[in-house]
């Protein structure tokens, strides 16, 4: 049985994560969204937020789970038995870090990496900068769930001045 592992902020999710999501789906048995739980990082939703997000996204997957964790990833890989991370890859920029990532998740525990190419429609996408056009008032429509536009409708109303 092979397990994959998706970890993120998700912060929140966009179609870009999501086709990440679907397609690791096609390729493993079993796949653990794996939400981090950072309390000292700002985020605009909260993890209760971000994993119910992500649940109610992925009901039509039934070998998707969506978890969270806090510490190392590769301890969270291990205590779920994943062999595998998979992570979306953007452009060169995600790949410098990433890369850096894998290789020491690769010395820590022996867990390796997978990328898997953005979908060249979703790669101009980040949480960051959909926050960011949200709250000031801009669509995000065809680039988040209609669940996210309106949690982030819902976060950001009445701000319409402000960055994030
Ligand atoms: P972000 O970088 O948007 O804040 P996360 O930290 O939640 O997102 O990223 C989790 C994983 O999803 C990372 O591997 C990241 O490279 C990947 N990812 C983020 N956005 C996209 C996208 N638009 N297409 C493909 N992969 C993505």
């Amino acid at each position: 049985m092979h397990k994959a592992l998706c970890p993120g902020s998700f912060d929140p999710p966009t179609l870009g994560h999501l086709d990440v999501i679907e397609r690791t789906a096609q390729l493993f048995d079993e796949v653990v969204v794996a939400v981090v739980a950072n309390p000292e990082k700002a985020s605009a939703f909260d993890l209760e937020q971000r994993t119910q997000m992500l649940e109610a996204l992925t009901t039509h997957l039934p070998h998707v789970k969506v978890g969270s964790f806090s510490g190392l990833l590769v301890d969270y890989a291990l205590e779920q038995g994943a062999s595998c991370i998979v992570k979306g890859l953007r452009a060169v920029s995600d790949f410098d870090y990433e890369i850096q990532q894998a290789q020491m998740n690769q010395q820590l525990a022996d867990v390796d990496t997978m990328f898997m190419a953005a979908r060249p429609a979703y790669s101009f996408l980040s949480s960051s900068l959909i926050k960011q056009v949200a709250s000031l008032g801009g669509s995000v429509t065809g680039q988040v769930p209609a669940l996210v536009e309106e949690a982030l409708r819902a976060r950001f109303s009445g701000r319409s001045s402000h960055g994030c």
